[in-house]
């Protein structure tokens, strides 16, 4: 009856969210060996200018392969990690294999993600100066990327963080922009050097009338306040052709090359043009 299947079906989800935390629990675990066990590694994707067309910068995308269960997607092992104090271990490991990389390209600059916990971690300022230091690398060379949600929660002392970075000379992207909350007003207070556009809205562009209005505002929002404009998730030749008419700045995404390892991203850094073969991070998603 009625009541039963009522039970039945509260009992299956308290199973389902005890799954749920066993799984949390098992990643965590495994999260905190990683490092020492080498199962971490960062691939890299090359960001384009709309002029001239050349490889300006790479950002840095952390994988992780685990021994027992084969790649975890940093979309689901990210977020675990942000609710403990492994991110900053993640975060910190990840900065300094960034800067080491660094060493071996021409003029490229870095990007590299921070979370929100991240950021607003004791004296973020200072350790990233420290990180940056101790590699001998200029801050123009490194781009921090940060969200919306890091940002708007306290909105007061990330704009005295940002400030603080931007004159030290550090590169500063606000990424997934136009997923948050993010009032458009609010923008003007915090020291920006440039947009990154969604990949939803880019996606959506070709097909819906929405997508490439708000790609085009978000342009000439950055525009209007000086700041470049990065699309990411540019995935073909009409996306690009649309992206540079729209007069976006900078484009990335599979159609210029995906997420590679060191060796593929030295040869492409070295290149310093556009290369138009697709590059295949992982077989199995190739087109
Ligand atoms: P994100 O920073 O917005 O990175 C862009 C994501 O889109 C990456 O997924 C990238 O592989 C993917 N992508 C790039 N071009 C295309 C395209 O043309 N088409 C499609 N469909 N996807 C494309 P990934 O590497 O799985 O990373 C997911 C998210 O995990 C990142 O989003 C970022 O928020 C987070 N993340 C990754 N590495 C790090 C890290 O080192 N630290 C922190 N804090 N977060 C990271
Ligand atoms: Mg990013
Ligand atoms: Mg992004
Ligand atoms: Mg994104």
């Amino acid at each position: 009856d009625a009541k039963r299947d009522g039970r039945g079906v509260a009992r299956l989800f308290d199973e389902g969210m005890d799954e749920n935390i066993r799984l949390r629990r098992a990643i965590e675990g495994g999260l905190s060996l990683a490092i020492e066990k080498g199962e971490l590694s960062l691939v890299y994707q090359p960001i384009i200018a709309r002029e001239g067309l050349e490889v300006v910068g790479f950002e840095a995308l952390l994988r992780w392969n685990t021994e027992d269960h084969g790649p975890i997607s940093p979309a689901v092992f990210i977020p675990i990690a942000e609710e403990s104090n492994l991110i900053h271990e993640l975060g910190d490991w990840v900065l300094d294999q960034s800067l080491a990389v660094l060493q071996g390209w021409p003029g490229q600059y870095i990007s590299v993600n921070f979370s929100p916990r991240q950021f607003r971690r004791h004296n973020f300022v200072g350790r990233i100066m420290e990180s940056v230091q101790r590699a001998g690398i200029e801050p123009n060379r490194v781009q921090i990327e940060i969200t919306e949600t890091a940002i708007f929660d306290d909105a007061d002392r990330a704009a005295d963080t940002l400030y603080k970075l931007r004159q030290m000379g550090f590169r500063i992207a606000l990424d997934d922009f136009g997923t948050g909350y993010s009032s458009l007003y609010n923008i003007r207070k915090f020291a920006l050097d440039c947009l990154k556009i969604d990949r939803s809205f880019i996606d959506g562009m070709g097909r819906e009338r929405e997508s490439a209005a708000i790609v085009q505002s978000i342009v000439h929002l950055g525009r209007s306040l000086g700041l470049g404009v990065i699309a990411e998730g540019v995935e073909t030749e009409a996306q690009v052709q649309a992206l540079r008419v729209a007069g976006c700045s900078h484009l990335q995404g599979y159609y210029f090359s995906r997420p590679v390892a060191l060796e593929i991203a030295n040869e492409i850094a070295e290149r310093r043009y556009l290369i138009d073969e697709t590059v295949v991070e992982d077989e199995s998603v190739a087109k």
